[in-house]
C-alpha cells in the first residue's frame, strides 16, 4: 500500500459519501438511506443505495458496492491511488509522499519509462514524416489535403522502412530492453538475438489517452499490403477496450454530443473540418466500457458509419449499448455509399454539418434497417416486416416515442395504429413471459449448483454466507464478538478475504475501537475486494431470538471451521498432519454457543 492507513481514513472522512455520489448521481432520501438509479447498470426504478451511516454504496441490482473511493474508482475508471488523489485534491488536502514496495516502485518505474518511450516514438516518427525518407508518407498526408497545423495536433509520423530504426533510436536515449519490448513498439527476433520495430513503412497515428499522454500506436500501410491498418499490442498503459481516439481533444470541445466514427482518417477530417467534438472505437467493436468512458462527458451519441453493410452492421451492434448506457442515440449514413473523408472533400463542412442536424434517430435507423430485408410490396413480407418492427418499438419505454413510430409504421405499411399497437402489447406479454421464465431458470440453477458444489466447501454459498454474516454481526454487536472468539479466529475463514477483513475487524474491537464499514472496506485495494467487503456491511442479518442467534451462529462457525479443515485437508502431505485435521473436526461438533 502506497499511504499508510490514517491517510485513506483521513480522505475519505472529508469526503462525505452522499456529497460525492450526488454529483453524478441524483438521489433521493429513503428512510435512513439515499436512493438513486444505479450509474454502473442501466434501469428505471432506483436500486442504488447510499447508506450515510455506514457510508457505503450498494445497489441491490447489479451488485456494485463499496465506500467513496471504490465508488469514484469504479465510476471515473480508475485505479485506487488515482481516486485517493482526486478526492484529496476535492477537499484541499494535501497527500503526503506515497511509500512505495519494491515491486510497486519497479511497476510505477516502468509505467513512467512507457510513457516516456512512447513520447520519444512520436516525436522520431515526426521527425521521419519531415525527412526524404518519408516523402511518400507526407504525399499521402498532403493529398489528404490535411493541413500542417492539423497534421501536428495529432503529431502524424512515418515508421521508416527498415528494420530496426526505432529500436537504435530508442536504445541511444537509453531505454532499458525490458520496457522497449514492454511497450510493443519493439519485438525481439523469432530465432536470432536481437530486435526489429514492430511498425515500419507506415503512416503513424500516435494514440492518445483522455489525459493526452501517448500511449499507443497506428500505424497505416504505405505500400499494397495487409494489414492495412496496424495497432500497437495492449500493454500497462494500452487498451483498445478501454480507450477512444480524439477523445483527448474531444472532451474539450465541451458539447453535449459527441460523435463516432471508424477510423483514423474519418477522424481527422471530420475535426479539421470543424467538428472538434469527435472520437473513433480503435479497430475494435465499439463496448460497454466506451460507453463508460463517454458517460463522463456527454449525454448524446450520433453514430457516423460507411454507408456499406459493414458499417451499418457496426451501428446497429454499438446502438444498444448506447441505449442501454443512457445515451440519447442518433445514426447519420453518409449519402451515396461515401465514407465521411470522401463527403467533406467533394461537398464541404457545411453539406456536412447539414448530416449531422438531420441524423435520424436510433429506432428509425433500425427500422429502415429492417425494411430493407423485406419487400414492401408483397403482403406477407409487409407483416413480417411490421412484427419486427413492433419487436423494436416494444424496447421503448416512453408511450409518447412509442406514439411516434406506430404513427411511421402504420403510415409506411397501410396497417392500421390499432393493428400496430395489439401487435406491440403481444411482444411486450412475450418478453415479460420469457423474463419469467428466465428468472426461474436461474433460481433453479442456482439451486442445484447449491447441491453440486458442497464438496468445493470453501466456495459453496452457504459458507460464503456464514463468513459474511459473523464478520457482520461482530461488528455491529461486539458482545458477540467475545462471546465467539475463542470459538472462532481469522484463521479459520476459509477466504483469504474474509479471513482478512476478520483480522482487520478483530484488532479494531480488541483495542476497544469501532469499526468504520467504510475505512474497513479500503483495506483492499481492487475494486472487486472491496466490493466483496462492501457486501458484508451491507448486509442485513436479522435474528428475531437470542435463541435463533445462537443456533444460527453455532452452525455458521461449525460450517466455517469444517470448510477449513476440508481444504487442508485436500492440501495434507503427512500423516500426522492428516491425524491433526481429523482431530480438530471433532472438536467442531462441541462448539455450542449460548447467548
Ligand atoms: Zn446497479
Amino acid at each position: 500500500m502506497l499511504y499508510p492507513r490514517e491517510v485513506i481514513e483521513e480522505v475519505r472522512l472529508r469526503n462525505d459519501i452522499v456529497e460525492v455520489i450526488r454529483e453524478y448521481v441524483p438521489l433521493k432520501k429513503q428512510g435512513s438511506s439515499y436512493f438513486g438509479l444505479c450509474p454502473f447498470h442501466n434501469e428505471n426504478t432506483p436500486s442504488f443505495s447510499v447508506n450515510p451511516e455506514k457510508q457505503l454504496f450498494y445497489c441491490f441490482g447489479c451488485g456494485a458496492a463499496g465506500n467513496v473511493i471504490g465508488f469514484i474508482m469504479k465510476i471515473e475508471g480508475i485505479d485506487f491511488v488515482e481516486a485517493l488523489k482526486k478526492l484529496a485534491d476535492r477537499a484541499g488536502y494535501k497527500l503526503p509522499e506515497a511509500e512505495y514496495t519494491k515491486e510497486e516502485a519497479e511497476k510505477v518505474k516502468l509505467r513512467e519509462e512507457l510513457y516516456e518511450i512512447h513520447k520519444q516514438a512520436g516525436l522520431f516518427f515526426y521527425k521521419a514524416l519531415h525527412s526524404s525518407e518519408g516523402n511518400r508518407a507526407l504525399e499521402y498526408v498532403n493529398k489528404r489535403k490535411i493541413s500542417l497545423s492539423i497534421q501536428k495536433k495529432f503529431g502524424l509520423g512515418y515508421a521508416p522502412n527498415s528494420k530496426a530504426a526505432l529500436y537504435e533510436y530508442l536504445k541511444n536515449k537509453g531505454f532499458s530492453e525490458k520496457a522497449m519490448l514492454e511497450s510493443g513498439l519493439i519485438m525481439a527476433d523469432k530465432y536470432k538475438h536481437g530486435f526489429h520495430d514492430r511498425f515500419y513503412n507506415r503512416l503513424m497515428f500516435p494514440i492518445f489517452d483522455v489525459r493526452g499522454r501517448c500511449i499507443a500506436f497506428g500505424g497505416r500501410i504505405m505500400e499494397k499490403g495487409e494489414p492495412k491498418y496496424l495497432n500497437s499490442p495492449e500493454t500497462m498503459i494500452f487498451s483498445k477496450k478501454r480507450n477512444l481516439y480524439g477523445l483527448n481533444f474531444a472532451k474539450t470541445a465541451k458539447k453535449k454530443e459527441i460523435i463516432i466514427v471508424e477510423g483514423y482518417m474519418d477522424l481527422i477530417t471530420i475535426f479539421q473540418a470543424g467538428f472538434k467534438n469527435v472520437a473513433a472505437s480503435l479497430g475494435t467493436a465499439f463496448n460497454h466500457e466506451h460507453a463508460m468512458l463517454l458517460k463522463k462527458f456527454v449525454s448524446d451519441v450520433i453514430l457516423v458509419f460507411d454507408s456499406d453493410q459493414a458499417g451499418e452492421n457496426a451501428a446497429l451492434r454499438a446502438i444498444p449499448i448506447l441505449v442501454d448506457g443512457g445515451f440519447r442515440v442518433r445514426v447519420m449514413q453518409v449519402p451515396d455509399g461515401k465514407d465521411p473523408d470522401e463527403f467533406i472533400k467533394s461537398k464541404g463542412s457545411l453539406e456536412f454539418g447539414k448530416l449531422l442536424v438531420d441524423a435520424v434517430s436510433y429506432m428509425t435507423f433500425q427500422i429502415n434497417c429492417a425494411k430493407k430485408k423485406y419487400n414492401m410490396a408483397d403482403e406477407e413480407q409487409k407483416i413480417l416486416f411490421t412484427r419486427e418492427a413492433a419487436k423494436l418499438i416494444s424496447s421503448i419505454h416512453s408511450p409518447i416515442e412509442r406514439e411516434v413510430y406506430i404513427k411511421q409504421i402504420s403510415k409506411e405499411t397501410g396497417i392500421s395504429d390499432t393493428a400496430v399497437i395489439q401487435e406491440i402489447s403481444d411482444t411486450d406479454k412475450k418478453r415479460d413471459r420469457n423474463f419469467y421464465y428466465e428468472s426461474k431458470r436461474k433460481k433453479i440453477q442456482n439451486f442445484s449448483s447449491n447441491i453440486s458444489v458442497k464438496n468445493s466447501i470453501s466456495n459453496s454459498s452457504g459458507v460464503i454466507q456464514a463468513q459474511k454474516n459473523i464478520i457482520f454481526l461482530c461488528c455491529d454487536n461486539t458482545d458477540l464478538y467475545f462471546k465467539i472468539k475463542k470459538f472462532l479466529k481469522a484463521d479459520d475463514f476459509p477466504d483469504s478475504d474474509y479471513s482478512h477483513l476478520m483480522e482487520y475487524a478483530s484488532s479494531f474491537i480488541e483495542s476497544g475501537k469501532n469499526i468504520i464499514p467504510a475505512d474497513a472496506v479500503s483495506i483492499f485495494d481492487t475494486d472487486e475486494k472491496q466490493q466483496k467487503a462492501a457486501a458484508v456491511f451491507s448486509a442485513n442479518v436479522d435474528y428475531s431470538s437470542s435463541e435463533e442467534l445462537s443456533k444460527a451462529l453455532t452452525e455458521e462457525i461449525r460450517l466455517i471451521k469444517r470448510s477449513k479443515l476440508d481444504c487442508l485437508a485436500s492440501s495434507a502431505t503427512t500423516i500426522e498432519q492428516l491425524q491433526k485435521i481429523i482431530k480438530a473436526k471433532k472438536e467442531i461438533e462441541d462448539i455450542d454457543i449460548k447467548l
